[in-house]
């Protein structure tokens, strides 16, 4: 991208850019988070968006509860096999392109409870974009993943390093 003078003595300038590159922009800086909040994260979750982290700086503030307005589903909370179902529909009802953050270890990875009904990490159901770890994560880790779905949207054929390569889930639902 460059901004240019059409004509030296008028000074009128004009941007060259791509199309992608306006369309990244747009949606890097206007995220509409779904949260999926079914336990104690969820709770951390709302002091990022209320005003001492203030998630509206990254143009994230937007929360919505219809997966239909949404395009960045947050799952905060454990996740249940009786939920799965619920979750994986929710979505398939997003509106494309959609970003996935697993917030928590139980989220990520059915954290500490490893019982019969909990779901050992979200993506056993659909394709997570950045997992967040901790218990509950702090503020910071929530900003930081939604600083990195912007950049996933910026570079979208930007490789991970090869130790953050992994293969494509098998969805099992
Ligand atoms: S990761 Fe910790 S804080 Fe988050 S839902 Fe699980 S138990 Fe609660």
């Amino acid at each position: 991208m460059g901004v240019k003078n059409v004509n030296p003595n008028e000074q009128l300038p004009y941007i060259t850019t791509t199309r992608e590159a306006v369309l990244a922009w747009g949606r890097k800086n206007s995220l509409w988070p779904m949260p999926f909040g079914t336990a104690c994260c969820a709770i951390e979750f709302m002091g990022v968006v209320s005003s001492v982290f203030d998630i509206s700086r990254f143009g994230a503030e937007l929360v919505r509860f219809s997966p239909r307005q949404s395009d960045l589903l947050i799952v905060a909370g454990t996740i249940t096999y009786k939920m799965g179902p619920i979750l994986k529909q929710i979505y398939d009802q997003m509106s494309d392109p959609k970003w996935v953050i697993s917030m928590g270890v139980c989220a990520s990875s059915g954290g500490f409870y490893n019982n019969y009904c909990t779901m050992q990490g979200i993506d056993h159901i659909i394709p997570v974009d950045v997992y967040i770890a901790g218990c509950p994560p702090r503020p910071e880790a929530i900003l930081d993943a939604v600083l990195k779905i912007q950049e996933k949207i910026e570079n979208p054929h930007k490789t991970p390093p090869a130790q953050f390569q992994v293969k494509e889930p098998k969805f099992d639902y």
